[in-house]
């Protein structure tokens, strides 16, 4: 990314989830770009550290932690660490998800329903208790739903169930996390990463893909984080609990 970019987020602390690569690595970049303190995390030191340095090669103040979302010593973790370094969490952007299943849901294992609630859905909430004592006045909360929240095609559905619970997440606690703390949510269209390479590495798939959006192309990466740095900002100072969709004009909602 060698655009200049404002620093709306000059002074701030924001931990992306599950940003080492991908649409979390985007936004986690573009906050940093735009003067964030960014906290980055995944399940693989490696590919922490990898992130680390490809962030600090940029210029951008990063610290780099190894958290599985799952797992509530890594969360706690990752809030303690950020605490200790920065002092507070101004931007929470909660980004991991797993989709272990292209099973119809009715023949979806237990453990498998369970992964999906608990990876995409519960460790959500789980990280932001610990996270909202240290909160600021003014601070933001951004989950990344999908695309498939409004549309659950039949190879995705529980994911995509999944993802339409954030929805109704982000409406809840907008409620329950206000007036300090606004709470908003990204869906991202189709976006070329290793999380959907079944879609976009077979040419008849991503061309139909493609073609199903207005504006004939898939989505970015840089697409995801600037919409997400939209919403963290204070030029959303008057937006919460809303889902922004980013998917190229892809069929949503009214
Ligand atoms: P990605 O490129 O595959 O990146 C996934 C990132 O998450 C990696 O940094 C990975 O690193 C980390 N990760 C995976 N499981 C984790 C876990 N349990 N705990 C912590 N970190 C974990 O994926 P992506 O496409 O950017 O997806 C990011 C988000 O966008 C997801 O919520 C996804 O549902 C949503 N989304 C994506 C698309 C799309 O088309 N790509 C569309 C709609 C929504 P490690 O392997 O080191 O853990």
């Amino acid at each position: 990314m060698s655009k200049q970019f404002g620093k709306r987020f000059q002074g701030k602390v924001a931990i992306v989830t599950a940003s080492t690569q991908g649409i979390g690595f985007g936004i986690a970049e573009r906050l940093g770009l735009e003067g964030a303190s960014v906290v980055i995390s995944s399940r693989k030191q490696s590919n922490v550290d990898e992130a680390v340095e490809k962030l600090k090669a940029k210029g951008i103040e990063v610290l780099g932690l190894v958290c599985h979302v799952s797992n509530a010593q890594h969360r706690k973790n990752l809030v303690d660490k950020t605490v200790q370094k920065y002092g507070k969490i101004d931007v929470v952007v909660s980004n991991a998800a797993a989709n272990p299943s292209v099973d119809p849901i009715l023949e979806t294992k237990d453990s498998v329903l369970d992964k999906l609630w608990d990876i995409n859905v519960k460790t959500a909430i789980l990280l932001l208790k610990d996270a909202s004592p240290h909160l600021t006045k003014g601070s933001s909360v951004i989950f990344i739903s999908s695309i498939s929240a409004y549309i659950p095609h039949s190879s995705m559905a529980m994911y995509a169930v999944t993802k339409t619970a954030l929805l109704g997440l982000t409406k809840a606690l907008a409620t329950e996390m206000a007036p300090d703390t606004r709470v908003n949510c990204v869906a991202p269209g189709f976006v070329p990463t290793h999380f959907a390479d079944f879609i976009t590495s077979n040419d008849d798939v991503r061309k139909t893909v493609e073609d199903n959006t207005l504006l004939k192309r898939l989505g970015t990466t840089a697409d995801m984080a600037a919409a997400t740095a939209f919403l963290a900002s204070d030029d959303a100072s008057y937006i919460t609990g809303e889902t922004l969709v980013v998917a190229g004009g892809m069929p949503s909602r009214l």
